[in-house]
């Protein structure tokens, strides 16, 4: 016997759909790299949509066919994301951070065949354009490009109609190792993974949300804020640059309450405020992800009045896996407490089931006992298969996917990010966290930075040393380090030395680059 409910395909444009249809007077406002501003709302980015659609068909795109954007987050963008999956084809949003070698390498992998750019990346765009040969069309989004190109349509279009399981979206992911990899979204999962961002335990968002996403949305859809903010209606504000003054100042004017992005732009934000002698934006929520929110970091921001979300997930999960917030011990914990729950990574969303494994057999399930770590994996509907173009699938025999983060997984569902499988290191058989000597290290007031690797020992097989970046102008010994570590950590986990460097190298997306500072010391010796 089947069910007896309506087919209803779950397509990214019924999305749109809605927020127009329910929310059409909510407002998008952008703030351009040229110091402009715009206002439009849902209707009117329905409408561009539309006529994106039809003028891509004007050009000969066809569905399935790649549409590749190099832009900051603004609402012409948006109208891409919308506009290209309306029509059938495939938005493949590139990173502008990205090295040329990647760039090159991904555009012609997903055999892009229109680029749709911002005007402040023109030069990537003449330097680029001659190893780029599949892209037959270059629009820019500015200088009034966009909107001649798209206002020669009339939007009298219908959506382009097909299965759910279509692909909508494509993003590479640089990794630590190889070539980029491309993760396909489909227009189901897309959906799906927005509804659960939806979750009161995730966004948390209601109809009076005003979302400024600083998270680009060039990397891993802006965490699906786009479709979750469209689902619930609200208002996006905009900034095509990302600079802490003109994010500050466009929070306090336009009333924003959530934002969204990685440590390093809350931190940007703080000492902006702080240089200025101005308060924090009055921000409801504000999501941290892409690396470990630093404790100092969530308790400013308690302190302020708003609510961290810190979330944890990756391209290759569409990225929601997990977030943060109050849960149902929350009156109960102290201050002190409230910060340690937060530091760590957050529960799953519904959708998605994670659980930890052997590092060394990888077949054998670990307790989530709040003590074990392993590797972590992860499963469902938005979560990976296979890598485009791939001859073989992403995951296990069982259908999990391996995320390469180390674990652990306390009884209440809280995940504690520890490591990368890549940097843990095992010192005579036990295995140290390098994230956490990390995070213990960037409480001392005088480091600005630090990054910790395993180094070859003869006896233990691997010591961890720390790459250290002081404050400008601050005073700082080895000693007065490893004294600032010793109530921290565990005693066999002191560094067996300290160094102090200059700067860290990071990787296009602003991560710490251990790859990179492991082949820049590659010569280094542990004294024994
Ligand atoms: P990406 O695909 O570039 O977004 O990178 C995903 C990786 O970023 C994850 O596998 C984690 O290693 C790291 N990551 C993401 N969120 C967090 C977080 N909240 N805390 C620590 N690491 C994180």
């Amino acid at each position: 016997m089947s069910g007896a409910m309506q087919d209803w395909t779950m397509r990214v444009t019924a999305v749109l759909d809605h927020a127009a249809r329910e929310a059409g007077q909510r407002e998008i406002v952008t703030r351009w790299a040229d110091g402009s501003e715009t206002r439009t709302n849902w209707i009117g980015i329905r409408r561009d949509a539309l006529k994106m659609a039809q003028a891509l068909i004007a050009l000969g795109v066809k569905e399935g066919d790649r549409v590749a954007s190099l832009a900051m987050n603004h609402s012409r963008h948006l109208v891409s994301w919308y506009g290209v999956a309306g029509m059938g084809g495939v938005l493949h949003t590139i990173n502008p951070r990205l090295f040329d070698d990647q760039l090159e390498y991904i555009a012609n992998h997903a055999e892009d065949r229109v680029l749709i750019y911002d005007a402040a990346f023109q030069s990537i765009v003449d330097r680029m354009k001659p190893l780029w040969p599949s892209i037959e069309h270059y629009i820019c989004f500015d200088n009034g490009e966009f909107e001649a190109w798209i206002g020669q349509q009339d939007g009298d279009f219908e959506w382009v109609e097909g299965s759910e399981r279509d692909p909508c979206m494509l993003c590479y992911t640089s990794g630590t190792t190889g070539n980029p990899k491309g993760v396909l979204y489909e227009h189901r999962s897309t959906v799906l993974h927005a509804i659960a961002g939806l979750q009161p335990s995730a966004f948390n968002f209601s109809p009076s949300s005003v979302m400024l996403p600083v998270v680009p949305m060039f990397h891993a859809a802006s965490w699906g804020l786009p479709y979750s903010g469209a689902m619930a209606g609200i208002k996006f504000v905009f900034s095509a640059v990302n600079d802490p003054a003109i994010l500050d100042e466009l929070m306090k004017r336009e009333g924003v309450t959530d934002s969204a992005g990685v440590p390093t732009v809350w931190l940007a934000h703080f000492q902006y405020c702080d240089a200025q002698g101005i308060d924090l934006p009055a921000l409801k929520a504000a999501t941290i992800g892409g690396s470990a929110a630093p404790k100092f970091m969530i308790e400013r921001l308690m302190k302020n009045g708003t609510r961290v979300q810190h979330a944890w997930g990756m391209t290759e999960t569409s990225p929601i896996g997990t977030v943060g917030g109050p849960t149902w011990d929350w009156e109960h914990l102290s201050f002190d407490e409230k910060v340690a729950k937060t530091a760590m990574q957050g529960r799953p969303v519904f959708g998605v089931e994670l659980r930890i494994v052997d590092l060394d057999d990888m077949s054998t399930a670990l307790p989530r006992n709040g003590t074990t770590s392993g590797a972590l994996q992860i499963r469902g509907p938005w979560v990976i298969k296979r890598y485009f173009k791939a001859e073989q699938d992403a995951t296990t025999a069982d259908g999990w996917f391996d995320t390469g983060d180390v674990a652990i997984i306390h009884p209440d569902g809280t995940l504690q990010l520890t490591d990368r499988t890549k940097d843990v290191i095992k010192s005579g058989g036990e295995w140290i966290s390098s994230v956490e000597l990390e995070n213990a290290a960037v409480g001392h007031p005088s480091v600005a930075e630090a990054a910790c690797i395993g180094m070859y020992h003869p006896k233990w097989d691997e010591r961890p040393v720390l790459f250290v970046v002081k404050k400008e102008g601050a005073a700082l010994s080895a000693s007065d380090v490893i004294d600032h570590l010793k109530p921290l950590i565990a005693k066999w986990w002191l560094p067996d030395a300290i160094e102090f460097v200059d700067d860290i190298p990071h990787t296009a997306t602003g991560k710490i680059s251990k790859k990179d500072l492991r082949e820049r010391f590659s010569d280094y010796r542990l004294a024994e």
